[in-house]
């Protein structure tokens, strides 16, 4: 899939965790519009994607509140904002593409489906770095990836009266599982044990359809795939009493959870800490390379806390630099949201 729009505005945001989230609150608060890549279809970051339903006990005036209700709220917050999302992408390169008359400069941000942003400052709150699949480890795997073996769904039309298999016993697992199943030709949901990790919501919705026969529950492991160039024909399970066994199989869908890496980013050229973290002053949190800011768990100054509300923080004093670049000729007013109204016709409360 590939996507050749190029677009313009004045803060490009690469990771849309709470942190890059909040980023676009700080910035739309001073006037500068965001767009934000992450590589996960959905917002929230690890607050999303690792713990969505734990409470976390210490953000700020919210004695609870669960990783996925924190994103809503941020969500909602930033809607006056406007911001424009770039999901399913990862931000592979950034380049400086030329200087405006007022001697800031001007860079363009490229995604791995062709994506280009042309903006004055870029914001990166990669988190831990970009998310990428666990894959299982079945001998000769590599053959059927793109092919008939993904590790998530980005078109679901793709699987249309297919014979799916879904492996895994968590929450990716079990909404594909329950999504699929009516498209498909047949879907089968292999897990190791009779016992999943996913919302008790979803585990009943998939026992429902297995008991109506709307899809079927295999308990055993994969252990082989079955097929000709890059096409799977069917996959070998091992159950511990019955043996191994085949069954059809056109697609395999293997979700055994995330791992994080740094990814692109590394190689965007700036100075890093001990290979894996961007450097940032504590002032503006900019990286080496002027423009260009570093938020949240990703970045690394004496002292750093890898909490939500460091990430925050961050966020406010990026905000105020990124103005000055975008802006070169006005000065910044420090302002409350709760007395100035300029601020409250901002968010639409005035
Ligand atoms: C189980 C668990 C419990 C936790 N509990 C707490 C708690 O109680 N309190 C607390 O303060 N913190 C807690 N944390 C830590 C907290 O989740 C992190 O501090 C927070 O998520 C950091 O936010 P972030 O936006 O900087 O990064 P992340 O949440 O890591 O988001 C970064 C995003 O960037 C994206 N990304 C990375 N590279 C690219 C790229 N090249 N292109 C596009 N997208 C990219 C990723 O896909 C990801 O979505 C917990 C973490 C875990 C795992």
């Amino acid at each position: 899939m590939t996507n050749t729009t190029t677009h313009k505005t004045d803060v490009v945001i690469i990771g849309a965790g709470p942190v890059g989230l909040f980023a676009v609150f700080e910035l739309g608060l001073v006037d500068l519009k965001c767009h934000l890549i992450d590589i996960l279809p959905v917002v929230g970051g690890q607050c999303a994607e690792l713990y969505p339903q734990k409470p976390i006990y210490d953000i700020p005036a919210f004695p609870s509140i669960t990783g996925q209700e924190l994103t809503d709220n941020l969500m909602e917050q930033i809607k006056p904002f406007d911001p424009v999302f770039h999901l399913g992408q990862m931000a592979i390169g950034v380049e400086k593409i030329g200087t405006d008359e007022n001697g800031v400069d001007i860079w363009q941000v490229k995604t791995d489906i062709g994506t280009v942003i042309e903006c004055k400052c870029i914001v990166i709150s990669a988190g831990g770095g970009s998310f990428v699949p666990k894959k299982p480890p079945i001998q000769g795997i590599e053959e059927y990836e793109g092919k008939s073996v993904f590790y998530s769904v980005r078109d679901m039309e793709k699987f249309r009266n297919k014979k799916i298999v879904v492996a895994g016993g968590g929450d990716s697992a079990l909404d594909w599982a329950n999504n699929l199943a009516p498209i498909s030709k047949s879907l089968t949901l292999v897990h190791r044990r009779d016992d999943f990790r996913g919302h008790p919501a979803s585990v009943n919705e998939m026992r429902d359809k297995v008991s109506k026969n709307e899809m079927s529950l295999e308990i055993a492991q994969i252990k082989g795939l079955n097929g000709k160039n890059g096409n799977l024909e069917s996959i070998l399970l091992k159950h511990k009493e019955k043996g191994e066994y085949e069954i059809p199989c056109d697609m395999l869908l293997p979700f055994y959870g995330l791992t994080m890496t740094l990814g692109p980013v590394k190689d965007f050229g700036f100075e890093l800490h001990k290979d894996t973290l961007i450097k940032v002053d504590t002032e503006k949190f900019e990286t080496s390379i002027p423009q260009i800011f570093s938020i949240g768990d990703i970045n690394y100054y004496s002292g750093k806390l890898k909490l939500i509300l460091s990430g925050f923080h961050e966020s406010a004093l990026m905000a105020q630099k990124a103005f000055s670049y975008c802006n070169p000729d006005k000065k910044l007013l420090f302002q409350y949201t709760t007395s100035s109204s300029s601020l409250q016709k901002k968010l639409n409360v005035k």
